[in-house]
């Protein structure tokens, strides 16, 4: 793939090789100081963890182009973190704050040819992965552990852009336990996720939206993104669970909201019953940015929201116009999020 040729406004959301990673490896009680490679294949031991007993964690972020040319990634700390919080909860080694930000920044800086520039709706996705290591049998934590980082040029998760998704109120399957692995960005997760979706595809939605699995009435998230609502009296509400995981951009979009709209935002539990209450929604992550939800299929019946789910309603416009402002500096990042790669 040559960056020279590559058409930036038509990129889907797809592995394409760059020509650098960077791997860190975990041994005898340390890490080393990783490094940049050139191969995009890894060997790890037929007995691994990763690949029999799901010990993994990954995370997604991206870099993007300022309109002078910078090269700027949005809150890399806050995956640091929860990337921290995901091995912790998987028995993995935690990846010190410093050796994540080098393996991003390193990656980043490697591979900029491929960070795609300014005005074209296209990033540079980064995935940072943990793996578990080295010979093993029985279900017990890895003695060596990888950590790794790559990048891609990508277009936007729904193909349409900022256009209204159709998703489907899954009533069969569950995403997650109450006190399961919901809340870190385990693999698992997402093997699970990928039946419930399929068939939802074949019914006409875009993707799904869970519900909680314990009485299957409150609102969870989509597969990949966290979700939000504009209610009748004008309030911003998200779900509330422990078994969801905590979306940076949910965070960030409930910031702006609330402090540059003046929005009441509520985390709390939303329940089936409020759908008729619900005026505009919003699918926000990464890579879906802000995306708004025109209709949820709930059994038989479908919910519409703004103008019959055609377009998307001007709350969600604003609050996405305005993230994406602040992502690429185009107005003054008064919060301090973003974060040049130099
Ligand atoms: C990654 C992810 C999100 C989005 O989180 P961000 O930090 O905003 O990228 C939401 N839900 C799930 C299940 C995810 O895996």
């Amino acid at each position: 793939m040559d960056p020279k040729i590559i058409d930036w406004g038509t990129l889907d959301f797809s592995y394409k090789k760059t020509p650098y990673r960077f791997h860190a490896r975990w041994k005898d009680g340390q890490w080393d100081h990783g490094k940049l490679v050139e191969d995009n294949m890894i060997s790890i031991e037929e007995s691994a963890t990763a690949i029999h007993y799901g010990q993994q964690c990954f995370e997604g972020m991206k870099a993007q182009q300022s309109k002078d040319g910078k090269i700027l990634l949005f809150r890399p700390e806050e995956n640091g973190k929860r990337l921290q919080e995901s091995a912790n909860r998987l028995m993995m080694p935690e990846v010190p704050m410093d050796l994540f930000l080098k393996g991003v920044m390193d990656t980043v800086k490697a591979n900029s040819e491929y960070v795609p520039p300014y005005g074209h709706g296209a990033s540079l996705y980064i995935r940072p992965l943990l793996i578990g290591t080295g010979h093993n049998l029985g279900v017990k934590t890895a003695p060596e552990f990888l950590f790794l980082v790559f990048v891609v040029p990508v277009g936007p998760y729904f193909k349409d852009g900022f256009k209204p998704i159709k998703l489907k109120i899954e009533t069969y399957f569950d995403r997650a336990a109450p006190h399961g692995i919901g809340n870190v960005k385990a693999g698992g997760n997402y093997s699970a996720s990928l039946l419930p979706v399929m068939k939802a595809k074949e019914e006409g939605f875009n993707e799904v939206v869970y519900l909680d699995a314990k009485e299957h009435k409150y609102f969870e998230e989509a597969g990949a993104a966290n979700i939000f609502f504009l209610m009748k009296d004008n309030s911003f509400v998200t779900p509330k669970s422990e078994a969801i995981l905590r979306s940076i951009t949910r965070r960030s979009v409930m910031e702006v909201a609330e402090k540059d709209f003046q929005l009441n935002v509520q985390e709390r539990k939303i329940g089936l019953d409020e759908l008729d209450n619900i005026t505009e929604a919003g699918a926000c992550g990464t890579a879906a940015v802000v995306t708004p939800i025109g209709q949820m299929g709930y059994n038989n019946k479908i919910y519409k929201f703004y103008a019959d789910g055609n377009e998307p309603g001007p709350t969600i416009t604003k609050i996405y116009k305005h993230l994406t402002a602040i992502q690429v500096r185009d107005v003054e990042d008064t919060y301090g999020w973003t974060v040049e790669v130099k």
